[in-house]
């Protein structure tokens, strides 16, 4: 494994690193298999959030032993000083050590800024952690580009690394994340794979981790023979080809900009509309031939995109500006021609 510099925090981590959603669908035994993998492959970092259910909880029980051999990193939402104090806390315990390699203020928006950053602010209490050493990092997430350029402008100095999403089709942070890694911040990928809608997982990879934007990606990854793919990334850094080239047109004119990533937090609807879910089995009707398995999924929801009274709650929510209200109708048309 060829181990890349994670920015100014001088970590040494593999290209393709762990992404700690997928293991909240399965088993604590089945986490320990993943990390298992990971160890004997050589994936060395982990990251993971406070909102992630169980996923905490099962890494530290994988962990048991062999803590020291990973990098760990999680996150939490808390914006406030005596919030994220309690949150630094129960990552440790929940994780079952006694430091935390890199703690990230998550999915910071302009609008926080000057709470995050203030003097009752999270920001303040991570500083305290990494004094105290249970912390030894600083780091960020954001999903908006105005909200990455932002941070890269004003906040460079008080943060070590910054986690964006970053994609074959969706390269809008490139010039800011490239700033940030100028100012030695270690830039780290998420939804390398485009939230799923990128099927061709060894071009989505190679793409980010030949791109010079980001330092690693963390995809998901929920067993055992999707850490094997992954890992198989790291040894296969040779230049995208032509071919590999024009895939990466084909699927930027296919997708545009519009789509949705999976991330959830649309959640909840008001009128009970699991959202991703109506999109990702709109994706199949169109895209990949399977419509009559796509029209009995859809058809088996309780509340579907028809019960969309257009509050616009969940555009609000939504990081990445989706109309999410003319999505829907068209997933409603689509599914009634
Ligand atoms: S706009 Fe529609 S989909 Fe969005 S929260 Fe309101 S009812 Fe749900
Ligand atoms: S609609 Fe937006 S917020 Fe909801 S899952 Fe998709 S990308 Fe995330």
């Amino acid at each position: 494994m060829q181990y890349v510099r994670l920015g100014k925090t001088g970590l040494n981590v593999s290209p393709v690193s762990f992404g700690g959603i997928p293991i909240q669908r399965g088993t604590a035994e089945d986490t320990k298999a993943v990390v298992d993998k990971m160890e004997e492959l050589g994936i060395n970092y982990i990251d993971t959030a406070r909102g992630y259910t169980v996923s905490e909880e099962y890494l530290g029980a994988a962990l048991r032993g062999r803590r020291e051999r990973f990098i760990l990193a999680t996150k939490s939402m808390v914006r406030d000083y005596a919030g994220m104090k309690k949150e630094v806390d129960i990552s440790l315990e929940k994780l079952e050590t006694e430091y935390i390699d890199l703690y990230q203020i998550h999915n910071i928006k302009t609008a926080d800024f000057d709470k995050i950053f203030g003097d009752d602010g999270a920001y303040k209490a991570l500083v305290e952690a990494r004094q105290e050493g249970k912390i030894g990092h600083i780091g960020v997430t954001a999903h908006s580009i105005d909200d990455l350029k932002r941070i890269v402008k004003d906040h460079a100095h008080q943060i070590e690394t910054i986690m964006f999403p970053y994609n074959l089709v969706e390269v809008q942070g490139e010039e800011a994340l490239k700033e940030a890694k100028a100012k030695d911040i270690g830039t780290i990928a998420m939804k390398p794979l485009a939230g799923g809608n990128l099927e061709n997982w060894r071009l989505a990879l190679r793409f980010v981790a030949l791109s010079g934007t980001c330092d690693i990606s963390i995809p998901g990854m929920g067993d055992v023979g999707e850490v094997e793919k992954n890992a198989s990334i790291c040894g296969d850094l040779s230049p995208l080809t032509d071919a590999e080239w024009t895939e990466i047109h084909r699927l930027r004119s296919e997708l545009g900009n519009q789509f949705c990533r999976r991330c959830g937090y649309c959640a909840p609807c008001t009128e009970g509309i699991d959202i991703p879910t109506n999109f990702v089995f709109a994706n199949y009707l169109r895209k990949y031939g399977l419509a009559d398995w796509a029209k009995d999924r859809y058809a088996s929801l309780k509340v579907n995109a028809s019960a969309c009274i257009e509050c616009g709650i969940c555009e609000e929510r939504c990081p990445y500006d989706l109309p999410i209200i003319e999505m829907l109708k068209k997933v409603e048309a689509d599914f009634a021609r």
